[in-house]
């Protein structure tokens, strides 16, 4: 029976959202080609997540679960998925498109000499194999792509692929498995530099920041509407490079990429490499105070006028809006 295998990430005790979203298309994709669904989970808190997995398409869940696999090190944890992938012979393999994903995914297509599709942004099965759809030359065209042999292995952008319902009466079987845990580099230690704020990669709602705003002393009147709608902080590298705020918030080709459903864009031009890392959110709103910013062309709605009276007005209605709704 062909079988699709999806790389499931967790962090800080929870399963992430776009290994959930992986697992969900591996279940879409699975049935028109009549094919089971393995998940591949990594570490000393994986069995946690069996359920889940199970719930959402796994029917297969392996699990590798040394004490020495607790913390992300590229080469035992690409040891492991391509065990899997080696045994399984697998016709897909679907890995999110995080940043551990992102590390992980080329080193196992390596090992097990796949071609590799990277963030993808569709995935269809055409005659019996999958087809893709991703972007290019920073999101100025989209490829199809199709895949030469097996397995057909690519990168799925995270918040574009819908999470199915989970169903609870769904168990998969676990496999445990074993790998040699031997790396040449480890990660020592980490330091969270956002503790407690939303990951732009996941946020459904991002609310970003350019030069529009003039200076940092004004960066506040964006993050205080994001925190009026439960949304993450984004800016420009214009806002960045000036040093208003980290890199981490940077939204674009040589920032994140972010799909939310709703994007609201706040006195930034909307230069390509912007484009680039956001033109796949489902809404965008742009407030600009130039009718010609490009921004507009690739905005659903768009607000032609000056932020510093907008933003505070847009605020309080959010805060009136959402007052009670959480
Ligand atoms: C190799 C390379 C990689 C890059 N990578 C990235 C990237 O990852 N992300 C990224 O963002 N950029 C990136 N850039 C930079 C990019 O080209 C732009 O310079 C940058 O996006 C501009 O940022 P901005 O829109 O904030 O500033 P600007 O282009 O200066 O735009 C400011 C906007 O604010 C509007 N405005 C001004 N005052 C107000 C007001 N009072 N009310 C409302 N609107 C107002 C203006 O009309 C203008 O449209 C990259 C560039 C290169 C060359």
């Amino acid at each position: 029976m062909p079988t699709i295998v999806t790389y499931a990430e967790h962090r800080d005790g929870r399963l992430r959202r776009p290994s959930l979203e992986a697992v969900s298309a591996a279940k879409r994709l699975a049935e028109p080609l009549k094919a089971t669904v393995q998940a591949v989970v990594i570490g000393s808190e994986g069995e946690a997540f069996i359920g889940d997995l199970g719930a959402h398409g796994a029917d297969v869940v392996h699990l590798f679960d040394q004490p020495e696999l607790a913390a992300y090190a590229t080469e035992p944890y690409a040891r492991a998925v391509a065990q899997v992938v080696s045994g399984e012979k697998p016709s897909a393999v679907l890995v999110p498109f995080t940043a551990m994903g992102k590390d992980l995914a080329p080193r196992v297509a390596a090992r097990v000499g796949a071609g590799l599709v990277s963030d993808c942004i569709a995935l269809e099965v055409k005659e019996g194999r999958l087809q893709a759809r991703r972007p290019m030359y920073a999101g100025k065209a989209y490829a199809t792509v199709r895949w030469e042999g097996e397995p057909q292995m690519a990168t799925l952008r995270p918040n574009v692929f819908p999470v199915g319902s989970p169903d609870a009466a769904r168990k998969p079987e676990v496999r445990k498995g074993t790998v040699d845990t031997t790396a040449r580099a480890k990660v020592a230690a980490l330091h969270a530099t956002a503790a407690g704020k939303l990951e732009l990669t996941e946020a459904q709602i991002i609310v970003s920041g350019g030069r529009g705003l003039k200076g940092p002393e004004n960066f506040h009147l964006v993050e205080s509407l994001a925190a009026a709608m439960g949304a993450a902080v984004g800016a420009s590298r214009a806002v960045v490079d000036a040093g208003w705020v980290d890199h981490q918030y940077q939204v674009g080709q040589t920032g994140k990429t972010v799909s939310p459903s709703l994007y609201v864009a706040c006195g930034i031009s909307g230069a390509i490499q912007h484009l680039a890392g956001m033109s796949s959110s489902k809404y965008i709103v742009a407030i600009n105070k130039d009718a010609d910013a490009p921004i507009f062309k690739v905005a659903n709605y768009g607000v032609v006028g000056d932020l510093f009276e907008l933003l505070p007005k847009l605020t309080e209605a959010a805060k009136a809006y959402f007052a009670g709704k959480r």
